[in-house]
């Protein structure tokens, strides 16, 4: 590992620290007290995991499989289900895998440019992820606009205009109250115009008129389509990992009303909800594409499966740590 994968990682890690403490500690506990594997150590995990924001449907489907393997395979001891628990889990994150040059994610070729609608509900971190998100792009060396298709939020507007200064990435904006499919054509105007490779819009997410807010997105992807045929490339819904199975229900709204491309998990950091991760990606069969680790700007990394579980489970009692 690079230094930069190293320093990445370990701030993956330090996001990660509420879960590891609470879930596994727990799953460390209950492994270590028995010595053989039975139903009612299953049981206890399988409690642990529910109750990690897990999901009820993906723990149990967890719990089969391992008690399934360990059947089959013959494990006895405890300690080895720590090892199947991982796989069980890394075999669950779906999707490509994803092209990426460790700070965002490959543009496809032949997209240019690169539409991406960031959409949910108010509070998850849209406008900071955006703001994370132009930020990679930028240090790729692309060429970034975003549109601030939020004018619904009085103080929107600004709170885009500050990431976009942040990033170094030029905004297109129009007064408070306007149309945002309005925003969303200039701004893909703009970017047609001058050449840039990539289009991040936000958009607002106000819950309290959700038929409207569901109306609202659709029109601003027709609109946008207008300009160019496929666009948008990726709709990225953005779910805070505190709300825990909240996120589950938000995911299914989005994606019957205008369909999700991607997820963005955020607030991982301060959360022991980290579960949910696991849930939601299995759940919905779209993929993780991002999590938010922290408040700054280089706080948005690509998600990575691997160092996702290997972040999440490091520290598990392993049998050689027993034996020694
Ligand atoms: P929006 O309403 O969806 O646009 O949400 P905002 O982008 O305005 O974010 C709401 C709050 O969440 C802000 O205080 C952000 O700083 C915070 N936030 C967003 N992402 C993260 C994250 O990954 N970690 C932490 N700790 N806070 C975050
Ligand atoms: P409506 O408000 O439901 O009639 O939706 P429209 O299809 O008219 O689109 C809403 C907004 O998007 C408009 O107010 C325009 O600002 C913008 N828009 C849509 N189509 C075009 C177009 O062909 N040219 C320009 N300049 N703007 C467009
Ligand atoms: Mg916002």
């Amino acid at each position: 590992m690079g230094f930069l994968d190293k320093l990445k990682f370990s701030r993956l890690k330090e996001g990660l620290e509420k879960t590891r403490d609470d879930v596994m500690t727990k799953i460390n506990r209950v492994v270590k007290a028995k010595r053989k594997i039975d139903d009612e150590l299953l049981d206890e995990i399988e409690e642990i995991l529910i109750l990690g924001d897990v999901g009820i449907n993906t723990t149990s489907g967890i719990i089969d499989r391992i008690r399934e393997r360990v059947k089959r395979e013959r494990y006895e001891d405890a300690l080895e289900l720590q090892g199947l628990l991982k796989d069980e889990v890394a075999n669950l994150f779906k999707g490509e895998t994803v092209e990426t040059d460790g700070t965002s994610i490959q543009i496809p070729a032949g997209h240019k440019p690169y539409v991406i609608m960031v959409v949910g509900v108010n509070g998850v971190g849209k406008t900071t992820t955006i703001g994370k998100l132009a930020y990679n792009y930028k240090s790729s060396g692309k060429k970034v606009v975003i549109g601030a298709a939020d004018t619904f939020r009085a103080a929107a507007n600004e709170q885009l205009e500050i990431w976009a200064e942040r990033a170094n990435v030029e905004i297109i904006k129009q007064r408070h109250g306007a149309d945002p499919a309005a925003v969303a054509y200039d701004t893909l105007q703009s970017a047609l115009a001058k050449d840039s490779d990539v289009v991040i819009v936000d958009t607002a997410g106000r819950l309290h008129t959700k038929a409207n807010l569901m109306e609202e997105l659709k029109k601003i992807k027709r609109v946008m389509s207008k300009l160019k045929e496929d666009v948008p490339h990726e709709i990225l819904l953005v779910l805070d990992a505190t709300t825990g199975q909240n996120a589950i229900q938000q995911a299914k709204q989005f994606r019957d009303a205008v369909g999700v491309t991607g997820l963005v998990v955020t607030k991982l950091d301060g959360t022991a909800k980290g579960g949910v991760v696991i849930g939601i990606s299995s759940e919905m069969d779209i993929p993780v594409r991002y999590i938010g680790v922290g408040e700054q700007i280089d706080d948005l990394q690509v998600f990575d499966r691997e160092a996702f579980v290997g972040a999440l489970f490091e520290g598990l009692t392993t049998e050689e740590e027993r034996a020694g």
